[in-house]
């Protein structure tokens, strides 16, 4: 059985010392069998997590990387600065990073690619704002983001890519997207796969949802069909908050 992905993104919170107590504090769900746990603190607390998930079922990840191995790219990281300390996810094209950093889907594929050949799990993060969603353009933003993040990647490379669908509408707002919206996206999404590559890839390829996924709408959303995990901001920094989300069951409907 597939496990459901369940990714923290802790963004630019926690100290050294406070990852480590959060760490500590989510002991209990670090060796789940139902869940991959996935931690992505900042860099600078990599190796205190690194050292702390030894032995556990849990991976982390880094929040970002360069698609260039090394040079003269002052601030940025490489993947093999990442495979030093043990990283082997990595969240590529965040919505912060595409509307904060500018980084555009041509940056964003060179990263897919150079993680994929490296062994590197990545996250693509996709998603419309809510002026796109309103004006009925989501599809057509998606297929735009996807066509142009998986650009050039072979059936066996794109398996490797975990796609995180995350509605800038619904990102640290509070307002996440409804179950029917996130599965009908996953369902649209899967629909493109199997246009690009086949039904079989499509089928096999992990989509997240994420945008404001609590302890009270997780049981709902674990509904949604073809959701295959979440990716968690705010609510993973509450330590009891993530691990009622990584333990959740679906919500019965009677
Ligand atoms: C995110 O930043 O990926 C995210 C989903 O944030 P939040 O859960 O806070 O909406």
């Amino acid at each position: 059985m597939v496990k459901l992905i369940i990714a923290a993104n802790w963004k630019m919170n926690k100290t050294r010392k406070e990852a480590a107590s959060l760490i500590k504090k989510v002991r209990p769900i670090l060796n789940n069998k139902q869940r991959e746990v996935v931690i992505f603190p900042p860099f600078t607390c990599l190796d205190v997590v690194s050292k702390l998930l030894k032995g556990k079922s849990a991976k982390f990840g880094a929040q970002n990387m360069h698609y260039e191995t090394k040079g003269p790219y002052t601030g940025e990281i490489s993947v093999d600065m990442l495979k030093e300390v043990g990283c082997s996810y990595v969240l590529i094209g965040h919505s912060e990073r595409r509307i904060n950093c500018n980084e555009n889907d041509e940056d964003v594929n060179r990263k897919i690619r150079t993680a994929v050949e490296n062994e590197f799990t990545p996250i693509l993060c996709i998603g419309e704002n809510l002026d796109e969603r309103e004006s009925e353009r989501t599809d057509a933003i998606l297929e735009e983001q996807i066509r142009n993040g998986l650009n050039g990647l072979t059936k066996d490379k794109v398996l490797k890519v975990v796609i995180a669908y995350e509605p800038i509408w619904a990102i640290g707002t509070g307002r996440s997207a409804t179950t029917e919206q996130a599965s009908h996206a996953h369902s649209e999404i899967r629909k493109l796969l199997t246009n690009m590559y086949d039904r079989d890839v499509a089928q096999k390829m992990r989509i997240l949802y994420g945008g404001s996924v609590t302890s009270e709408n997780i049981s709902s959303l674990l509904r949604g069909k073809g959701i295959d995990g979440f990716l968690v901001g705010g609510a993973s920094l509450k330590p009891d908050e993530f691990i009622k989300i990584v333990k959740a069951k679906p919500k019965v409907v009677r």
